[in-house]
Order: structure tokens, then sequence, then C-alpha cells
């Protein structure tokens, strides 16, 4: 499997041409997506077809984590007849959301096939996803992905947001890829059970023995290098925080 991190930034990056929350996972010309934030469209389609996901799994029901679903929906629509249809796992209320943001009353209906997220596995084409709830909003999720052919293979576990490194630990086994927010960087916390900040990351990741670490979701106005720093002190190995158009080989 290989990582392709097509949106890397928080919910309102200043970097021109960032995105919000948006990776995707390959293998063998297959991919899904998890979270489509805003602005990450562009990035998406322009580096695969995105009518040819197995599906598409948004963290929570917050808009740098979903809004550009209603892109997506468009480009179905109106690029394809009829209409192409895309898998969409998310937690429960996307529908009255997408109607709401776009004032039309069912809004994904003939596009996307919405599913309510809960805990436990679901398979998505050839990937296993594992999800588990984290405190940050009421019905929020870290995912774990896998190959279902090979559950005991490489698995990259993604935080979404998450406000108490401890809910992330029993989904992550030894040797899994973390994907893991960093929004509140260096520290230190200003609000509680809202995000992370890079120490305690840094101890989640040595308490799991993760292969490595790739930080995300920083939000603007944090220190880059202070946050991989925060991160360093807790945890031995590869730390790295990624960037819109990073590709990264999962490996156990
Ligand atoms: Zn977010
Ligand atoms: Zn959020």
């Amino acid at each position: 499997m290989e990582l392709l991190v097509v949106g890397s930034g928080a919910a309102y990056p200043d970097r021109p041409g960032t995105a919000s929350s948006c990776y995707v996972v390959l293998h063998d010309g297959a991919a899904i997506c998890l979270d489509l934030g805003q602005g990450a469209f562009a990035g998406l389609a322009g580096r695969l077809e995105p009518a040819d996901l197995a599906g598409v799994v948004i963290s929570h029901l917050h808009p740098d984590h979903f809004v550009d679903l209603v892109a997506l929906r468009h480009y179905l629509r109106y690029e394809f007849e009829p209409p192409r249809r895309m898998r969409v796992i998310a937690p429960a209320g996307l529908r009255g959301r997408l109607d709401g943001v776009t004032g039309e009353p069912d809004f994904a209906a003939g596009t996307l096939e919405i599913e309510d997220r809960g805990a436990g596995h679901v398979q998505v084409g050839p990937f296993d996803l594992e999800s588990r709830r984290v405190t940050h909003t009421a019905d929020s999720f870290a995912t774990r992905v896998t190959l279902a052919a090979a559950a005991d293979g490489p698995a990259i576990v993604y935080s979404g947001d998450c406000g108490r490194a401890a809910d992330l630990a029993p989904l992550i086994g030894p040797g899994d890829m973390l994907l893991c927010e960093v929004a509140f960087g260096p520290g230190p916390i200003p609000v509680p059970d809202l995000h992370l900040d890079g120490a305690a990351v840094g101890r989640l990741a040595a308490e799991t023995r993760v292969s490595q670490v790739l930080l995300t979701h920083l939000q603007m106005k944090r220190d880059p290098a202070a946050t991989l720093a925060a991160a360093r002190a807790g945890y031995g190995g590869q730390v790295s925080l990624v960037s819109d158009g990073d590709r990264i080989p999962i490996t156990g």
C-alpha cells in the first residue's frame, strides 16, 4: 500500500495551495479516500480519477474533513451520463449537513451512497477499515487500514481529529504507521479534549511501538520545527510532517 497526502492543512491553512484534510490509500490500482476537506477536490482530481475511488470515508462532520463532498457530487453528477455513484461512509447526519450547505434537499441522491459509520470493521474495495471512536466531536472516528487479504500485513492508522491520544492506542498494532493530527503543534494544549500536540503524539508512538509517525493537520502559527522536536522528545523513531502531494510507502 501507499499513502498519498492530498490535503494536510488544518481548519484554516495559511500556506497557499494547501488543502484541508484528505488522504488516499492506494494498492494495486485501487484507492480509498480518507476525509475530503475544503480545497481537497482539486488535489484529488489532479492526481487520480475520483470516480474510480472504492469509497470515501469521513472521520467526523467538521467542514475541513467533509465539505468537498459537494465538489465530488457535482463532478459525479455533471461529468458523467448517467451520473457515477460513490460509496461514502460517514458519521450519522452527513445528508443533512450537505443539504444545509447547498440548500438542496436530498443533495446526495443519485450520486453519493451514504452509509452511517460505526465502530468496528468494514471492507471497502480491497481494504479493511477498522473504526474506533475518539474524543473530539460527539461522533468522531479514527481509522486503521489494512489489506483485507493480508490482515497481518502493513497497516496505517489515521487519527482523524482526536483530543485524547489514549483513544488511539487500542487501534494501533506494533509496527503500524501512524498518521496523526498535531493541530496544537509544540503545545501547550489550550483547550482540553479537542486536538493533540507533539508531545502527546510522541508518547503515544513510543507506547504503541509504531514503525514511524507522520504528523499532519498543524494549525497555522504553530512552529513546524518545534512541533517535530516535541514529538521526537518522546519517540526515537522516524517522525516527519507531511505536505500535500507526498507519497509514502506503507510498510510493516
Ligand atoms: Zn480538523
Ligand atoms: Zn474536527
